[in-house]
């Protein structure tokens, strides 16, 4: 195929240094599928944003995270996704084929690990607002669960009191280790809403005793925050609850604690297509620094979320218009707060990489690097993917990349001006080489904004008939349990 040769010979005229060969061959990936995307009409004048998936990439960290810890111990370790990531039925079971399973952190998330057909055995529930009735199914089905407070743990006595469960139970800590680069994401600080603050006063006794209060309790768990923390914090965050454990066993004198949930959080590298740091290099620092925790001892849980998706995720957007304000040129396209809703509010955390690609969806690579901002459709000042970035003079009817947008982008929408859920599609290189696309999600349509908006009822606010409360009563003993 001709554009395949043209793809393989792309290169970015501004670069100083020459691309390591693997950048070359995922950029020449990315736009085999670009291509494929507009050769084969998914982006078009009704649907002109969409995202993909490439499937492969995510196999392949699936099977690079599992290889990391296997080279380490020989425990059992369950690598639970964190769902919240990409909370996608298609992804999610794809994963679980990989071999992993599914930390989800509420009732939607659960639903849609189970719609994915995740083995109960491979989920875990982390939340810090769990309800009765939450906790009550997740016991049921023996899912395990992490407690994150005092509270919620005498909740737990009481429902257990009631039926018997086969949950793995566990207890979140907090070890007030400190933050990271985004404090929105850093969840081990001296005040996080997470877990039990094991610094404050008495705090790390009154834990200890919980433990040895309750035979059942053999989990320990901690997370400490995402995106932003270098992995030596990671690594201390797991330290401590190893030597928390450690310190529980001692007093239990016996192995009550015997798996250890370290959470997710590995950083994600934004600015080139470098996947770095790597599973492999966490893993052996974990090794390193706490080596007691793969001496076999301790089974494992992990949860990774971003570090497995993002990489391989691209938001494709046409170019609508073009214009120059203030002297600033601008390409106005259809992907913006809807899609990359961190970027646009807190642009200086969260910087996304954008490829330009042509009308046909080949790389644009004519003419000088020109400032220009790239904007959103959205009816607010704010709503810009990237601010005076320097591309190819961007043209209508052109496509603009926004890179590394598989976890947190585009499966988490957000609703502004009724913007559309775009479609999601995975994509893969079948034998032939020619790009497949799979349908995850389709694009909302119209119809389904409307409907989603009240649509169903419009009379509603001024009909002296309508119903005050159209939807059935939630069952008054919801919470008369506890
Ligand atoms: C968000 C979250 C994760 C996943 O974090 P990533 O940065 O996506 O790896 C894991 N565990 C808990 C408890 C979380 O809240």
């Amino acid at each position: 195929m001709a554009s395949n040769r043209r793809d393989q010979a792309v290169r970015a005229p501004r670069e100083q240094v020459a691309p390591a060969p693997r950048d070359q061959a995922v950029r020449a990936t990315r736009d085999q599928a670009v291509r494929a995307a507009v050769d084969q009409g998914l982006l078009t004048e009704t649907e002109p944003v969409v995202a993909l998936l490439d499937t492969d990439g995510v196999r392949a960290s699936a099977a690079a995270l599992r290889a990391a810890f296997a080279a380490v111990t020989d425990a059992p370790v369950l690598h639970a996704f964190a769902v919240k990531a990409c909370p996608l039925v298609p992804v999610l079971r794809l994963l679980y084929e990989a071999g992993l399973g599914a930390e989800v952190a509420s009732p939607g998330e659960l639903a849609l690990a189970r719609a994915a057909g995740v083995d109960p055995a491979r989920i875990v529930l982390d939340s810090p607002a769990k309800t009765p009735a939450e906790l009550r199914e997740a016991l049921a089905l023996g899912i395990a669960v992490n407690a994150d407070n005092p509270q919620e743990l005498a909740r737990i006595d009481a429902l257990l009191a009631q039926a018997p469960s086969a949950s793995p139970l566990g207890l979140r800590v907090n070890p007030q280790i400190g933050g990271g680069t985004i404090d929105a994401l850093s969840t081990a600080t001296a005040t996080s809403k997470f877990g039990v603050a094991l610094r404050d006063e008495g705090a790390r006794a009154r834990v200890v005793q919980a433990y040895l209060d309750r035979p059942r309790l053999t989990r320990l768990h901690t997370h400490s925050g995402s995106q932003g923390l270098p992995l030596s914090l990671l690594v201390t965050g797991v330290r401590a609850a190893y030597e928390l454990a450690e310190e529980i066993n001692a007093a239990a004198g016996r192995r009550q604690v015997d798996t250890l949930d370290i959470g997710g959080g590995l950083p994600v590298n934004f600015a080139s297509d470098e996947e770095t740091p790597t599973y492999a290099a966490y893993a052996r620092l974990l090794a390193t620094e706490v080596p007691g925790l793969f001496d076999g001892r301790y089974g494992l849980v992990t949860e990774f979320g971003r570090s497995l998706l993002a990489k391989h995720g691209t938001v494709l957007a046409r170019v609508e218009y073009t214009k120059t304000s203030g002297s600033r040129p601008i390409a106005v396209t259809h992907a913006g707060v809807q899609v990359a809703t961190r970027t646009v509010y807190d642009p200086a955390s969260w910087p996304l990489r954008i490829a330009a690609y042509d009308a046909q969806g080949l790389p644009k690579e004519d003419g000088p690097a020109v400032d220009q901002d790239v904007a959103g459709p959205a009816c607010f000042a704010g709503d810009l993917l990237a601010v005076a970035r320097p591309l190819p003079l961007l043209e209508p009817g052109d496509v603009v990349a926004a890179l590394d947008t598989g976890a947190y982008y585009f499966a988490h929408h957000y609703a502004y001006n009724s913007l559309p859920r775009p479609g999601v599609y995975g994509y893969a290189a079948g034998d032939d080489g020619t790009v497949r696309f799979a349908t995850v999600r389709p694009p909302q349509s119209v119809a389904e904004i409307v409907a989603e908006a009240g649509g169903g009822h419009p009379d509603a606010l001024v009909s002296p008939d309508a119903p005050v409360r159209p939807v059935a009563p939630v069952r008054p003993d919801a919470s008369a349990s506890d």
